[in-house]
C-alpha cells in the first residue's frame, strides 16, 4: 500500500488554504525508469500529485513552482481563471485522469503566465508519462510539445541550479527524437550530450547517452 498523507497549501495568488495529497517519500519503492526518465513505483506515482491545485481561483502549478509567484500574475489569474474556474476539487485519491487534469491546468496557467520554456517542458513530459500509463496516443502529441520546449530552451534559455543541465537536456532531447522515430536528430543531439563538459560529473548519464545512441544508430540503419 501506498502512504498517501495530507499537505495544507496556502494560495500565494488568493489566499485559500487547502490540503492536496502527496506521497511519504520513505514508502517510495522504485520499480523501473525508462530511458527518458520515467519513474515507475511498486506504490503509488507522486508525479501524480506533483501538480497543487487551488479550488477556489483555479492557480494551478507544479510544487516546485507554486510559491514563485510575480506580484501582476494575481489580476492575470482572477481576469483569465478564477472567472470561468467551475470550483474542482483535487485534494483526494487521484486517478491518472485526474492526475492529467490537474497537469493541463498548470499547463494552461503556466502558459498563461509566461513561465519559462522549461517549466512548460518539464509539464508536457510529465503528461507525456501519464498517457504512458494510459497507454494513449495522445503521449506522442505531449512529446513533441516536450520536445521542442526542451530545444527552445536549450537555444534560447539560462541553464541555472533549478534546471537541469546542458548534457542532460541535451540527451533528452536526443532520447524524445529517438522515441518519436526521428533517428538522425536523435543522434546529433546525443553527441552534443557526449560533448558537454557537464557529462564527465555524471557517469550514469553519460552510459544511458552511449547506449541510446547505440540504439538509435542501429535503428537508422534498419530504416
Ligand atoms: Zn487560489
Amino acid at each position: 500500500m501506498s502512504k498517501l498523507y495530507d499537505k495544507k497549501v496556502e494560495c500565494p495568488i488568493c489566499g485559500n488554504e487547502f490540503t492536496t495529497k502527496k506521497v511519504l517519500s520513505s514508502k517510495l519503492r522504485v520499480e523501473k525508469r525508462d530511458t527518458d526518465f520515467m519513474t515507475y513505483y511498486k506504490t503509488e506515482n507522486p508525479i501524480k500529485y506533483d501538480v497543487f491545485v487551488c479550488s477556489e481561483c483555479g492557480y494551478s502549478a507544479m510544487e516546485k513552482n507554486f510559491n514563485k509567484i510575480r506580484p501582476e500574475w494575481k489580476e492575470i489569474i482572477k481576469d483569465k481563471i478564477t472567472t470561468r474556474w467551475k470550483k474542482r476539487d483535487y485534494s483526494g485519491v487521484r486517478s491518472t485522469e485526474q492526475a492529467i487534469e490537474c497537469y493541463k491546468l498548470a499547463l494552461y496557467c503556466g502558459e498563461l503566465l509566461g513561465l519559462s520554456s522549461y517549466h512548460i517542458a518539464n509539464i508536457c513530459l510529465r503528461l507525456t508519462w501519464l498517457y504512458r500509463i494510459l497507454e494513449s496516443e495522445e503521449e506522442t502529441k505531449f512529446m513533441r510539445f516536450s520536445l521542442e520546449k526542451y530545444k527552445d530552451f536549450y537555444y534560447n534559455g539560462t541553464f541555472t541550479q533549478d534546471t537541469s543541465n546542458d548534457a542532460t537536456i541535451a540527451y533528452l532531447i536526443g532520447e524524445l527524437h529517438r522515441r518519436l522515430g526521428e533517428y538522425q536528430e536523435a543522434i546529433t543531439w546525443f553527441s552534443n550530450a557526449i560533448s558537454s563538459p557537464q557529462i564527465k560529473n555524471n557517469l550514469r548519464l553519460e552510459k544511458m547517452t552511449r547506449e541510446q545512441w547505440r540504439v538509435a544508430k542501429e535503428s537508422a540503419k534498419k530504416s
